[in-house]
């Protein structure tokens, strides 16, 4: 694999820090525990972590409640908190280079999207949410002469943001934009898999002008960092994203702590519709290679359930066949990089067990199905097709969250809606027709947070992203996310 680049020659140079940051400053765990943290890339040891535990769990949480109760951030005017965040964002920016290399060290997507995608979007979140800080106002209801009812919005107090690995930073910034936004302090708990951007994110936000205690980062482990902080007494909300089966345990610590407020963004197994009516079958086919094997198929949103009309099922299954071996895996490190590594070696034979059972099931693989670069030391997977699936079948049902798509097909437009929504998941689902009545009317039969008509890609932090079904509850960006940061308080006047 080549490694003649500049950024194999800066990753060599590279110490990550992976301590916590509590109150401002960086800190060792407290009684000193870390654990080792290797890249995904070939193996290689990128340095030694903070292992959290309940007491650092603590410790963050009283430096958050401290900075809200004493109001050095929610009591600042908008206008001031607005050029804070505003000042992160650019600090974001300007460390570019450097986050984007710790996002591919750590969990190894290809740099090119790093820097052009993580990067960019974590930075545009929170300069978003810095513009909306001075332009919400609160509202008077309609009331009797009498009185006048105020309904205000206010800042919750102690947010606890628990994120996953496949975009550690863009996950930390859709909780991290509106819960600071809107006066809030957080302590996020990055996965263990990826927690270096997160902890150079809140040095970052210090050196902008947020206060110390406003924004910790506690790394460690779900059943002690993460359940700690779930369960924590003092967390007013858990903003969660994550898998399905963790989700679940979230709704339990509530239950069995302070009935914390809990969003979940959970799993997804998205289906994509491809009707005989649409001519431009390549681009469809472009489209769903691309969105599936981006991010080597590690999203909560990809494309994985393709189900395609019978008439056009061959023609369409050998476009993408043909389409999926220009996703071939390399160096993430490589700026020609299209698809890099799984994040670890359990992620990888997790996928390659998946593989295993379609095959086993009797679905047809036309394309990939092998562990690619394995004389590298890390975890890649070819991207793989599988075609002639039925919705019964492991790799229809469970989100795989690798680089394998199944092709099913359908004989009529109520078999597709059907199929689509024989799911227990509701994230994402896109419809490919050249009827517009038909495109109108599948679209709103779909159980999705999200339908896409004739096209996957777009995406933008003014809209809502979340699910239906056990794809979670709340919603991410946009304005509306500031209803998971915020309490709504009605003050009564008498006239
Ligand atoms: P995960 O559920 O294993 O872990 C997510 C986070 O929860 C990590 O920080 C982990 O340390 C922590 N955690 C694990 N066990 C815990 C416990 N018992 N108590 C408290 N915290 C715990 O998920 P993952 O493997 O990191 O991420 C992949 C999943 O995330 C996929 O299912 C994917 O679809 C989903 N995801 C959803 C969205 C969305 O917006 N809906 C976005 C990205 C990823």
């Amino acid at each position: 694999m080549p490694q003649s680049n500049s950024w194999a020659a800066r990753a060599a140079d590279l110490r990550p820090d992976g301590r916590a940051v509590i109150d401002g400053q960086r800190v060792a765990a407290v009684d000193g525990q870390t654990f080792e943290k290797r890249s995904p890339i070939d193996n290689r040891l990128l340095g030694a972590v903070a292992r959290g535990q309940a007491a650092d769990v603590d410790a963050a949480v009283r430096a958050a409640r401290a900075a809200f109760d004493d109001r050095r951030w929610a009591g600042k005017a908008p206008a001031v908190r607005k050029k804070i965040l505003q000042r992160f964002a650019d600090k974001i920016l300007g460390a570019k280079e450097e986050l984007a290399l710790l996002e591919t060290l750590d969990m190894g997507k290809p740099i090119q999207y790093s820097l052009s995608v993580d990067v960019p979007s974590t930075a545009r979140c929170i300069a978003w949410y810095a513009e909306a800080v001075d332009k919400i106002y609160d509202e008077i209801a309609p009331t009797p002469d009498s009185a006048l009812a105020l309904i205000t919005r206010e800042a919750m107090g102690v947010i606890g943001a628990i994120v996953p690995w496949n975009y550690p930073m863009i996950m930390a910034a859709w909780k991290l934009g509106p819960a600071l936004a809107a006066g809030n302090s957080v302590v996020l708990k990055p996965s263990e898999k990826s927690p270096y951007t997160a902890c150079r994110l809140a040095e970052l936000a210090v050196e902008a002008g947020i206060p110390p205690g406003v924004f910790n980062v506690v790394p460690g482990f779900g059943h002690e960092a993460g359940e700690a902080l779930a369960l924590h007494m003092d967390v007013d909300a858990i903003g969660f994203t994550g898998s399905t089966r963790v989700g679940r345990r979230m709704l339990d610590y509530a239950g069995r702590s302070n009935l914390k407020r809990v969003y979940n963004e959970l799993g997804g197994k998205s289906a994509f519709l491809v009707f005989d009516d649409f001519k431009d079958l390549e681009r469809a086919a472009k489209t769903v290679a691309g969105s599936m094997f981006f991010n080597q198929g590690e999203s909560c949103n990809a494309p994985s359930r393709v189900l395609v009309h019978e008439r056009v099922a061959e023609e369409f299954t050998a476009l993408v066949a043909a389409e999926a071996p220009s996703y071939a895996p390399g160096n993430p490190l490589d700026t020609g990089t299209v698809l890099g590594a799984l994040v670890d070696e359990t992620q990888m034979r997790t996928v390659l067990g998946y593989i295993d059972a379609g095959s086993a099931e009797g679905a047809r693989c036309v394309a990939g199905g092998q562990q690619a670069l394995a004389q590298t030391g890390g975890y890649y997977v070819e991207p793989t097709v599988f075609a002639g699936v039925s919705n019964g079948m492991k790799i229809a049902r469970e989100e795989i969250f690798g680089p394998v798509m199944s092709i099913l097909t359908f004989k009529t437009e109520e078999e597709a809606i059907a199929l689509a929504n024989n799911s227990s998941y509701g994230l994402q689902a896109s419809v490919w027709s050249d009827g517009l009545n038909r495109a109108h009317r599948v679209a709103r039969a779909l159980r999705a947070g999200t339908v896409h008509v004739n096209q996957y890609d777009e995406d933008d932090i003014t809209v809502p992203f979340g699910g239906y079904k056990q794809s979670g509850n709340g919603r991410d960006k946009s304005l509306h996310a500031f209803d998971k940061y915020t309490e709504l308080k009605t003050t009564w006047i008498r006239l």
